[in-house]
């Protein structure tokens, strides 16, 4: 832990420095794109579940211990949810609940993971993948990014699946680019890894990590994997889609057709349980549950998605175009991200360093924040930009 709590993670040392800066400058003169952290507030029918479930509901079983799986009426909705959306055929024994998307990785991963065993991801990746596949002694491996147009290198996955794989680990909409993976790509990898289950004669699980799965902008489709590879686990979250990030709630998809299925899952409720998890909040399960229609805002980061985009091209800066989730991921002027995102702060501009991801030469700018943040930034950027651009 100590080389751990050395290493800590940049985003949340960045998130701190912002509430410093604010209270030094004023929160109006910071522009801290440093957090996923939702600017939208919940829809109004989770406010008014919250109340109702706890008013209307038998307090003994709302807030007792349950199933580690979760409640089983819930987990029925939520894989009903899912077949009318997707046309799958799930139900609650394909459902776990769990505390957020974070623990639903820790527990396919405890589930899933013997010491030495490989996880492969691309770069870039939520940097906290690194940690969870470390909890149970994995090796998180990675695919190098294709900066191009930030697609998965299918070729390289190719060459870096080995007998140690046991898990392949993709995210899409994508924290840090906002890049969604196309079918084509989808197809491709389920291809390369059919292959390379035979080869090799062993079983590779897809793990797909869902929390931008909704905050997606005009009709892009976003493919759903279980239906192009069978060995398939879908980690999903609320914490962006309903923006509750503080109240810990998602939930993992463990369908039928995957090998070993009755272990994976009857494993994977043990796991919720011995992590120390025991079971997901038990209200925000219900609150899910009533709310499972409700959808966020999403005009209103498409709106700053629009603005601080264009604003960053005219001023010369070169990125690609986010599809989805509330990031932006910015080529820096100079190769060093960790110099440019300190550059940036003496502008009051908090952007994490794309080293942070596995991609150095980049920041992630995550704007989801007020309007006004984004349109009085682009100023500071601005005179940032002069440093580099003539
Ligand atoms: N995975 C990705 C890609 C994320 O960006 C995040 C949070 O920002 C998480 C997982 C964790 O989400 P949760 O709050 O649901 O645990």
């Amino acid at each position: 832990m100590v080389g751990l709590v050395k290493g800590s993670s940049v985003i949340r040392a960045m998130f701190e420095e912002g509430k410093k800066l604010a209270a030094q400058y004023g929160a109006e003169n910071v522009f801290d794109f440093s957090l996923g952290n939702p600017n939208v507030a919940p829809p109004q029918a989770v406010e008014d579940a919250i109340i109702d479930i706890v008013k209307s509901e038998d307090p003994l079983r709302l807030h007792g211990y349950m199933s580690n799986t979760g409640y089983e009426d819930v987990r029925a909705t939520v894989a009903e949810s899912l077949n009318e959306r997707f046309g799958t055929g799930f139900n609650e024994n394909n459902i776990i609940m769990t505390v957020g998307a974070a623990s639903g990785l820790n527990v396919i991963f405890k589930t899933l993971l013997n010491p030495g065993d490989e996880v492969i991801t691309f770069a870039p990746y939520f940097g906290e993948y690194r940690n969870y596949v470390a909890n149970y002694d994995g090796v998180l491996i990675e695919v190098s990014p294709n900066t191009e147009n930030f697609q998965p290198k299918i070729d390289e996955l190719e060459e870096k699946i080995t007998k140690k794989t046991k898990c392949v680990l993709v995210n899409s909409p994508n924290n840090p680019t906002g890049v969604v993976y196309s079918e084509d790509t989808i197809r491709k990898l389920s291809q390369v890894l059919e292959k390379k289950q035979k080869e090799l004669g062993i079983s590779i699980y897809l793990i797909t990590d869902e929390p931008y799965r909704e905050l997606v902008y005009g009709d892009i489709e976003i493919p759903f994997i279980t239906k192009y590879y069978r060995n398939t686990i879908v980690g999903y979250s609320y914490s962006k889609s309903l923006s509750l990030p503080g109240e810990r709630i998602g939930y993992l998809v463990i369908p039928s057709e995957i090998d070993d299925y009755n272990d994976v899952f009857a494993a994977a409720g043990v796991a919720t349980r011995i992590l120390g998890y025991v079971n997901a909040p038990s209200l925000m399960q219900r609150v899910v549950a009533r709310c499972i229609n409700e959808k966020t805002d999403i005009s209103y980061y498409e709106r700053n998605r629009n603005t601080l985009y264009d604003g960053l091209i005219k001023l010369g800066f070169t990125c690609q175009k986010p599809e989805g989730a509330f990031y932006l991921f910015m080529k820096t002027p100079v190769p060093d991200d960790k110099e440019f995102a300190a550059a940036a702060k003496k502008y009051n501009l908090l952007v994490v360093p794309g080293s942070t991801f596995g991609c150095a030469g980049y920041v992630r700018i995550a704007y989801c924040v007020a309007y006004e943040t984004i349109v009085n930034s682009l100023p500071k950027f601005a005179e940032l930009s002069k440093e580099y651009f003539k």
